[in-house]
């Protein structure tokens, strides 16, 4: 279904990470090449970007996002701004829209609270009775917040519950797979979350790649498929493993199922 992508490293204009890639995620967004749900990704999109490098030791800063329920392809206002903006750390995300979700652009990844930037590659089969049925704690604050009528804004839900808590992304990625996959095992979990520090990533029943430039100023991005067309310097993320990302470094666990899974 949707193809996302997170990047972290030196500056770069949206339109590096974005638009000019020949297979980047602009052209996922109409011809996807590995995508094994949906064929095209026209239900809107988002990006997300930190407008400041996150300061040494210091909180990171929050990010901005622009989110369109159009195809991606189709925004007369997106060329001017992925050429003018450049940022050391950006999650975007186009969207194909699983039945039953809402269609507009609050339902486009990426989520977001504080540094978090937050986006969900599947669907979860009967969402609406996720909760109660995982007897996962979702607070009624949580739940009266959801960014949208989406599962992939529940999903968020319950890792941002778990965030606050003080649990690593990693754990909570992988805690929020496991207790979803034991009540849906039908369900695509590929998620990817930034604080514009690091990305956690955790592929479940769809593609997952990344590819590390070393170098003056390491780069890393994380996608759901190669932005090349030969995919030199990319690699595949296994299914059902967890990716932990910096620019200095790339660790890839695996199977995700459990809190311990990043340890
Ligand atoms: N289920 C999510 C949505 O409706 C993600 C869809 C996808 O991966 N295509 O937006």
């Amino acid at each position: 279904m949707c193809r996302h992508l997170a990047y972290l490293g030196p500056p770069r204009t949206l339109a590096e990470l974005i638009t000019a890639p020949p297979y980047g995620l602009h052209r996922q967004s109409w011809a996807p090449r590995r995508q094994r749900h949906g064929t095209v990704n026209a239900d809107g999109f988002g990006i997300g970007w930190y407008p400041e490098p996150a300061p040494p030791g210091g909180p990171a800063p929050e990010p901005a996002r622009y989110r369109r329920s159009i195809p991606l392809w189709a925004d007369g206002n997106l060329p001017d701004l992925a050429r003018a903006v450049r940022s050391t750390a950006v999650l975007a995300a186009v969207r194909s829209a699983t039945a039953g979700t809402s269609q507009d652009e609050a339902a486009a990844a990426p989520f977001a609270a504080g540094p978090w930037l937050f986006s969900h590659n599947g669907a979860v089969s009967r969402w609406t009775d996720l909760p109660a049925d995982t007897g996962w704690p979702l607070s009624p604050a949580a739940l009266l917040s959801l960014e949208a009528r989406c599962d992939s804004a529940l999903l968020w839900a319950m890792t941002l519950t778990l965030l606050r808590s003080g649990t690593p992304a990693g754990d909570a990625l992988a805690a929020v797979v496991h207790a979803t996959a034991a009540v849906r095992p039908d369900a695509r979990l590929n998620l990817l979350l930034t604080d514009g520090r690091s990305i956690a990533a955790v592929r479940h029943g769809d593609t997952l790649w990344w590819r590390a430039e070393p170098g003056p100023g390491n780069a890393v991005t994380v996608a759901s498929e190669p932005d090349t067309e030969d995919g030199t310097g990319w690699q595949e993320v296994p299914d059902r493993s967890l990716l932990l990302a910096t620019p200095a470094g790339t660790r890839v666990l695996p199977p995700a199922d459990g809190p311990s899974a990043a340890a």
